[in-house]
């Protein structure tokens, strides 16, 4: 069939799930048996999300192919279960990057280089590109920001090109906000209206509407907006708050939007989705009565910065029936003094990743606090790194250990760049970042967890373990178990020792999908649940 392109824009405010929307959305479609993928395009002039502060913007999601890309992919991972690349994030800062080295090269022969239809032809290009190459049956686009923006509005303009030119292949979902004022006791639909004239004027009628509510929005308030908006009545569809945001997905399938996306474009309606496992994951979570208490050790107060690893903890809790509590413990704050106070009642510890040396002494603290009192402790780059060091300094006694970087004279640079990684290294020569694979000591911890030996995790950092400590390690009780098997780097730390005290150098939380959770993050819930 021909690929048939959705596009998904916002109005009214920022925040209001437009990520969510566009996974359910694309879920539903691939529960009827098609091929979907999910793209967005982001309105920001940064290349990409790898420079962007995590404590501003919250994580920065790292695709198999190293891509640094803006968080919503995680979520069009962890909700489809497919991979992202690279070309499944585009910034307008790529997009001008791209047109500028083709004005260099001459490609425009003489022609002034504009907006119109320079750049609009290479987002149109990079909109169809997925769809053009792998032939997906659904491309569903997510436009970054709030329509309106001045900065997304060569994105609209380019879905009114795309809708001309595809007519029933493309179709425009828009997301609003309908407030509910107290005081008047009444939900408003004012802003959905101007939202939606505001994008009429743009030249893009949507097909279909999502109302975003905290509480319901009644039929008659559907019709209204339906009429003032020239949608059709049973293509507004509300979204309102759920306890979980995989609750999405059959909101909307018990609104029929699968069915009217369908029908809109002109394909077979037939059977409705079971969603079986899905279901069966949400009933799990809803039947969930233990509670696992875990604490998140980390340098950044933004709670999104750790969005992937609050959802792959969130996930494996419901694996191991129980309800995950999570609490954030800021690095920053945490000195010998607190730290027994401060962690004492978690049943596991999640040590987080980061860049930079503040906050760091805290998360030294909080790894000699869980490793004296044997408490599960989970080391996530930064935190593997920490581990490390904190294992260094107090076990085998090297009191200056440290990272290069935070010590350039340190005798002991326990974490440091290593030869080795320079040949992994991205074009920039500074990160190494993408799927890397990791072969796993036979016996360990770490390979009974997994059940094989050969693994692979994503990777997005500087810095290594020192390959010339490693026998000090081994023999001191921290086990090196898993090796880059092309550079020899180290992959996983483990102390087989206590009962679950693994560090790893790749971020495995980017792995974890819904259907699919990380065996790591499976197995340290399940520890915690049985340590207190
Ligand atoms: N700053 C460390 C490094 O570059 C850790 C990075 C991270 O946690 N992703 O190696």
């Amino acid at each position: 069939m021909e690929t048939k392109y959705i596009f998904v824009t916002g109005g009214v405010a920022s925040s209001l799930g437009k990520g969510i929307i566009s996974s359910s959305i694309a879920k539903l479609l691939q529960a009827r048996g098609y091929n979907v993928t999910i793209q967005k395009f982001d309105p920001y002039i940064n290349i990409n999300a790898g420079l962007l502060n995590a404590n501003e913007h919250g994580e920065c999601y790292v695709t198999v192919d190293g891509h640094e890309a803006d968080l919503d992919l995680g979520h069009y991972e962890r909700f489809l279960g497919v991979e992202m690349t690279k070309q499944n994030n585009i910034t307008t800062g790529r997009i001008y990057q791209s047109v500028i080295n083709k004005e260099r090269r001459e490609e425009y022969r003489g022609k002034t280089v504009q907006v119109v239809p320079h750049i609009t032809n290479e987002i149109k290009m990079n909109m169809t590109a997925l769809g053009n190459k792998f032939h997906y049956d659904f491309v569903v686009t997510e436009i970054g920001g709030t329509v309106g923006d001045i900065e997304s509005l060569p994105y609209i303009e380019c879905v009114r090109q795309l809708k001309w030119e595809l007519g029933k292949n493309a179709l425009s979902v828009h997301l609003t906000y309908v407030p509910y004022l107290a005081a008047a006791g009444e939900m408003k639909t004012k802003p959905t209206q101007h939202s939606v004239q505001k994008l009429q004027s743009l030249g893009v009628q949507p097909d279909i509407l999502v109302l975003r509510a905290e509480h319901e929005v009644e039929e008659d308030m559907r019709r209204k907006v339906a009429l003032f908006c020239n949608v059709d009545a049973d293509a507004v569809v509300q979204s309102i708050d759920v306890p979980t945001i995989y609750q999405v997905p059959i909101n909307l399938l018990n609104q029929h939007m699968d069915e009217i996306i369908l029908r809109k474009m002109g394909l077979p309606i037939g059977e409705k989705p079971t969603l079986g496992p899905w279901n069966s994951f949400l009933k799990r979570r809803q039947e969930a009565k233990r509670v696992v208490r875990i604490g998140l050790v980390g340098k950044y107060e933004l709670q999104d910065a750790y969005k992937s690893i609050m959802e792959s903890l969130s996930q494996a809790a419901t694996y191991n029936d129980s309800k995950l509590k999570l609490e954030f413990v800021y690095s920053e704050e945490l000195t010998s003094d607190n730290v027994a106070r401060t962690l004492e009642s978690y049943q596991g510890i999640v040590l987080g990743p980061g860049f930079g040396q503040h906050g760091v002494d805290g998360i030294y603290v909080a790894a000699q606090y869980a490793r004296e009192h044997n408490i599960p402790t989970f080391g996530i780059q930064l935190g593997m790194q920490c581990m490390s060091i904190e294992f260094a300094r107090n076990v085998l006694g090297y009191s200056d250990a440290n990272v290069k970087e935070h010590d350039p004279d340190t005798k002991h640079n326990v974490i440091d760049i290593m030869e080795e990684n320079k040949v992994m290294t991205n074009i920039d020569g500074t990160m190494r970042l993408g799927s890397f694979e990791c072969v796993l000591k036979k016996g360990s911890k770490t390979e009974k967890i997994f059940g094989k030996e050969v693994i692979s995790g994503r990777h997005r950092h500087r810095y290594e373990l020192n390959n010339a400590f490693i026998e000090d390690f081994e023999k001191a009780g921290m086990k090196c178990v898993g090796v880059n098997p092309e550079t020899r780097l180290i992959e996983v730390v483990e102390i087989p020792e206590l009962r679950w005290y693994i560090g790893v150098q790749f971020h495995p939380e980017y792995e974890s999908t819904v259907l699919n959770p990380h065996p790591l993050f499976l197995s340290f819930i399940k520890e915690s649940l049985e340590s207190k």
